[in-house]
């Protein structure tokens, strides 16, 4: 029996039974879409699991309240599957992409890929999202048939935001479209923004909550203080964090709507009838109102300035700098130090000259736990 669970999408939607398909064949299962396996293989994936325990901005021993790159990868799902649906669009896709988007993080966030990318400058660099790439196409190894998850093309394309053109031409056919100068589908496109509108919000309540930022300075964000207003009109006597979860609800919904609107005005605007139409299209469909994007880079710049680039922030940014640093070289000075039973699986491949590879593999894989007790053993016995 083959059930049609994608009869009620738009003409412009990605479905199935339009996929490019799987590297290794595989038999279609009957009571699941193909996107739906893909989702479902990367939610049993190790890589996903990590997610638990790997930075999101806060180191995630600083308190139990805050995000996780897990908990802020089930935001980005929740929102753009919301948002899928609402556009008719393919959420299982999208929401296959939401779930994977993150995996190729390192431990510690961004600053851990800035400097496992400076530990690799000379064997190809690093960058997340095409980590995120290689976990699932080559790193996890859990299937009796083939190695990684072997996730249909437009999951694994989807993931890869953006591309340079040399980076491209190395990634082979799942990077073309960076060549040919051909967009993503609506839902890479959708799952992109609703990961932006995810951290943005939930970075100013963690931010507030860990007293790195206040509602004082946020009123001068436009985007905050307009729904900020609108809240203290209803409930005039609402404060502290329960204000501030009405705020941030209120700015959810605000682009999430308005997302919606203009995305649905810019696919009939451009007479976007197909998923090729969306391919060949010159541009982004899906995206804000030109007022909206503008009140939403001030949000972000108010961020980058006040959070990310918080003293205490950046005090973790070095910190993680010199544990990620001093793993790498350990590693690399004796690659005995390795566990057994992953230097054996890499044996191959350090022989062939790819030890940094494996190295920045196995350092990459790490949550920021794992990577903190693995520097203080190593750290004490050399
Ligand atoms: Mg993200």
């Amino acid at each position: 029996m083959q059930v049609d669970f994608e009869d009620n999408l738009a003409s412009y939607a990605l479905k199935s039974s339009n996929t490019l398909g799987r590297h290794y064949k595989e038999e279609s299962a009957q009571l699941r879409t193909e996107f739906q396996r893909d989702r479902e293989r990367i939610i049993h994936s190790t890589a996903f699991r990590r997610l638990e325990y790997k930075t999101q901005v806060f180191v995630n021993h600083e308190g139990d309240m805050y995000r996780t790159r897990l908990t802020h990868t089930i935001e980005v799902a929740q929102i753009a599957r919301a948002a899928a649906r609402a556009l008719k669009i393919n959420e299982d896709l999208t929401e296959a992409i939401s779930l994977a988007h993150d995996l190729g993080h390192t431990p510690f966030g961004h600053a851990g890929q800035d400097v496992l990318n400076k530990c690799m400058e000379d064997f190809g660099g690093f960058e997340h999202n095409i980590q995120s790439l290689r976990i699932i196409e080559k790193l996890e190894n859990k299937y009796a048939n083939f190695p990684g998850l072997n996730l249909c093309f437009e999951t694994r394309e989807g993931i890869l935001k953006k591309c340079g053109k040399t980076r491209a031409k190395k990634l082979g056919y799942i990077a073309n479209r960076f060549i040919e100068k051909k967009q993503s589908s609506l839902e890479a496109q959708l799952t992109n923004i609703c990961d932006e509108i995810a951290y943005n919000n939930h970075d100013i309540q963690d931010g507030i909550k860990a007293k790195k930022i206040f509602i004082e300075q946020l009123e001068n964000v436009p985007l905050f203080n307009d729904a900020m207003i609108k809240i203290l009109k209803k409930y005039p006597k609402l404060k502290g964090s329960k204000l501030v979860n009405e705020i941030v609800r209120s700015i959810i919904n605000l682009l999430v709507n308005n997302l919606i609107e203009n995305s649905s005005f810019n696919i009939k605007n451009n007479n976007i009838e197909s998923f090729e139409d969306v391919r060949n299209f010159s541009g982004l469909i899906i995206g804000f109102s030109k007022e909206i994007k503008k009140s939403n880079i001030e949000l972000k710049k108010f961020l980058y300035a006040n959070l990310y680039k918080h003293p205490d922030v950046e005090k973790m940014t070095n910190r993680a700098n010199l544990i990620i640093e001093k793993l790498f070289s350990y590693y690399n000075e004796d690659i005995s130090l390795l566990p057994k039973e992953y230097f054996d699986y890499n044996v191959n491949k350090i022989n062939a000259g790819f030890k940094e590879r494996v190295i920045c593999d196995y350092i990459a894989g790490m949550t920021d736990r794992f990577a903190q007790q693995e520097y203080s053993k190593l750290s004490k016995s050399i």
